[in-house]
């Protein structure tokens, strides 16, 4: 196989084809301190892509309570157990990735989830790990959980694509998004098998496989994803992410990954380079983190405890508009975003005036409640 530069995991790696990086990476970072789990992502994408006959148990868009939940159920657990033990040393992944243990005949280790599994998307939700005896106290709860929002990664190198005997799976060079092509696809259902994340999925009615588009049509207006704009919690923000020697400081995802370093990616172990970024949350045991999100956790969990303005007037930018913000500033306690064309969209201050009127309104004689 040929060997290609993953930076998530500070090494060259095997992977079935060359080195290729499109001109722009989609990429999405989630807040997940913030996230509520009310499932308003999920059905924007339900009611969006797969709502039709066959695609009942497609949830391109889920959000699982860990540690328990996971859809398909054991997703993780079930890869992880096949890999086998790994460790890191600093940034650099002394394990061996899906691509590098792939069974001989194979270009991906994975395995293939059973009905059961994709029968129940939101098993375990809400579910704490260990006895509720224990209290809770901050910066670690006992007991814990937290919601995991979970999309397809648009991996830099997809383990759905390698695993692909059709070459029916392809990367777009103009936004990284990986789609299936529902003509030269059979059904074979090898990509369901190879994604580490299980976010390849085979619609019975059709025979062919089908995932996740990042809704597409939507970026190449400039504007996010559904999930993205319809979260609840604003705990979501879409763009682009740059490889870590072309990282802009001005463009908040590479901010967020590369310079602050407070958004991790979910299994960097895996191999694929997948472009969602998380930035931890504060409460659940770190040796749990580390195994879901590398090296670098309680560096990103103090910095985001602390953050300077820039971080700060950043972290007000999530869910304030649908349009993707390419560039942000602050300046003057408030956070500036720009779209592609360097227009300005929208000023958010730091401090939010606060306007106490009259309690009588005396042009129509009525009293009025002033809310914060
Ligand atoms: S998350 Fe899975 S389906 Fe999506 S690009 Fe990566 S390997 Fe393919
Ligand atoms: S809509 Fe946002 S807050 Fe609600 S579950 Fe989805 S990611 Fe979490």
């Amino acid at each position: 196989m040929p060997k290609v530069y993953n930076w998530q995991i500070d090494r060259e790696m095997d992977y079935p084809y060359e080195e290729s990086r499109p001109d722009k990476q989609f990429a999405i970072v989630f807040n997940i301190n913030r996230c509520i789990g009310c499932q308003t992502c999920t059905m924007a994408c339900k009611n969006t892509w797969t709502y039709s006959e066959g695609q009942e148990q497609m949830w391109w868009n889920n959000v699982e309570t860990k540690p328990y939940g996971g859809y398909p159920q054991n997703w993780d657990k079930k890869l992880l157990t096949l890999l086998g033990p790994g460790s890191w040393s600093g940034s650099e992944f002394g394990g061996e990735t899906i691509f590098e243990q792939a069974p001989a005949g194979k270009n991906v280790l994975g395995h293939m989830p059973t009905e059961e599994d994709w029968a129940h998307p939101n098993i375990y939700e809400d579910t704490p790990s260990g006895s509720l005896d224990h209290g809770t106290e901050l910066p670690e709860h006992d007991p814990w959980m937290f919601y995991l929002q979970r999309t397809c990664n648009h991996c830099t190198y997809p383990g759905c694509l390698a695993a692909c005997p059709r070459k029916a799976i392809y990367k777009r060079p103009e936004d990284g998004v990986v789609l299936v092509d529902q003509e030269r696809c059979r059904g074979y259902r090898e990509c369901v098998q190879g994604c580490p994340y299980k976010k390849a999925m085979y619609r019975p009615t059709s025979k062919v496989s089908e995932k996740c588009i990042g809704c597409y049509p939507r970026i190449e207006s400039g504007q996010s994803s559904r999930c993205v704009v319809g979260c609840v919690g604003k705990i979501r923000m879409q763009g682009w992410i740059s490889p870590p020697d072309q990282a802009d400081p001005d463009n908040p995802i590479d901010y967020m990954v590369h310079v602050a370093k407070i958004a991790k990616p979910l299994y960097p172990q895996f191999g694929t380079e997948p472009n969602l970024y998380y930035i931890p949350p504060r409460w659940a045991p770190r040796d749990f983190l580390k195994q879901l999100f590398g090296p670098g956790v309680d560096e990103a969990i103090d910095t985001y405890q602390k953050p300077d303005d820039k971080l700060f007037g950043l972290l007000r930018l999530f869910g304030t508009t649908e349009d993707i913000i390419e560039k942000f500033e602050v300046r003057d306690r408030t956070a500036i975003a720009f779209d592609g064309a360097g227009r300005e969209i929208l000023r958010m201050p730091f401090d939010e005036p606060l306007i106490v009127r009259d309690r009588i309104d005396t042009q129509f004689a009525i009293q009025r409640f002033n809310e914060p």
